[in-house]
């Protein structure tokens, strides 16, 4: 399983509604970048990344893996991940300019291909090529309905449809407008709404500074909030322990983390209960791994970020005994042989070989865009 070629893709895909925004950001697309790896042998791995869809970023990822991966890939196993994972990750002169950012970025594209070969090899799906399934039922929760640019009514009614019509029991709503009693007054509107049963998740995307959390915190303290995703600034481990000491919503956190090292100290400070590595920001899916075993040595839960939109992490999830619910954003689901499905509320187990990262070829040549 020699590795013949390297090529890079970018793909804008539009979302399921025509625009959405969190606290930071407004989206019309989602960016899937990331690289086709051929092998000698005949076969083709698929691994990408999920951006903004952001043209000229992109491309600085696609030409990293173009310019600076490929030629170090050229002739090698591919069945080597790990060895190629550490060649590629600690190569002295990309490590200089990036150990986070394009370049790990375009590692985890890379590293995803190598373990949708891997499976593809083994003719299996890569939740059994990793070890087996740890359950036959992965719970799903629904973000989709919880932007913060839906208007309060959207917001209920939506909620109301998820978990009605569609059969989710979790929702994850978006939170952090200049004044939080806002967010607050939506969260009691949807709680209202749906009932005490449904857990209802929230998240920050970092908006907010730690007193503004604890406000916040104060005032949703009765509508039993299953967790508080990325309350404050990314990397700031002291805020966040000392919100979680200081509040029962309990902490989430991960999805901008680039390293274990990274949760590693989030952990150890503390700052952190629900674990969200995401194998499009780490160094793909043997990075995630090393999160994974962290969490699960802490007896801390797993609920990767679904950057990649769940395809890779439903196979993660079925398999690594540290996970237990996943996220599930439909925005990509038309463009992939075997997208992420959900039904009643419950993931569909992927059954065709590999890490479900192969890109229709429609979809390829539709919205696929010029590398620069
Ligand atoms: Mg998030």
């Amino acid at each position: 399983m020699k590795i013949a070629s390297v090529e890079p893709f970018i793909l804008h895909l539009p979302l399921t509604a025509e625009s959405i925004a969190d606290s930071t950001h407004s989206i019309t697309h989602w960016g899937v970048v990331g690289a086709k790896i051929a092998t000698t042998d005949g076969l083709e791995g698929y691994g990408f990344t999920g951006t903004h869809a952001h043209l000229p970023s992109d491309r600085l990822i696609t030409a990293c893996i173009r310019d600076c991966y490929a030629p170090l890939l050229s002739g090698e196993d591919a069945a080597d991940h790990q060895r190629l994972w550490t060649k590629l990750a600690r190569h002295p002169a990309l490590q200089w300019v990036g150990r986070a950012g394009i370049t790990h970025l375009a590692l985890a594209a890379i590293d995803v291909a190598l373990w949708d070969l891997k499976a593809k090899k083994a003719g299996v799906p890569l939740w059994s090529c990793l070890g087996g399934a740890r359950t036959d039922r992965l719970e799903a929760y629904n973000t989709d309905i919880g932007w913060l640019s839906f208007s309060t009514d959207d917001l209920v009614a939506g909620s109301a449809r998820a978990v009605e019509e569609d059969g989710f029991t979790r929702i994850k709503i978006k939170v952090g407008h200049d004044d939080p009693t806002i967010d607050v007054a939506r969260l009691e509107a949807v709680r209202r709404r749906v009932g005490s049963a449904v857990r209802i998740a929230i998240d920050g995307n970092g908006r907010w500074d730690l007193p503004t959390c604890q406000r916040f915190c104060a005032r949703a303290a009765g509508l039993d909030i299953y967790w508080f995703e990325e309350p404050m600034w990314y990397d700031d481990i002291a805020g966040h322990a000392a919100l979680a000491r200081s509040t029962p919503i309990p902490v989430a956190l991960g999805e901008q983390l680039y390293s274990v090292d990274a949760f590693r100290a989030f952990i150890a400070a503390g700052a952190v209960a629900y674990v969200q590595p995401d194998v499009t920001r780490l160094g793909g899916i043997t990075e995630y791994i090393q999160v994974a075993d962290l969490a699960l040595a802490h007896r801390l839960p797993v609920v990767p970020h679904a950057g990649e939109m769940s395809q890779v992490h439903v196979h993660l999830s079925y398999w690594h005994p540290a996970s237990t619910i996943l996220e599930y954003i439909p925005w990509i689901k038309d463009h992939f042989h075997e997208p992420a499905q959900v039904e009643g509320g419950i993931f569909h187990r992927p059954e065709q070989p590999g890490a479900s990262t192969t890109p229709l070829a429609d979809s390829l040549a539709r919205y696929g865009q010029s590398l620069g």
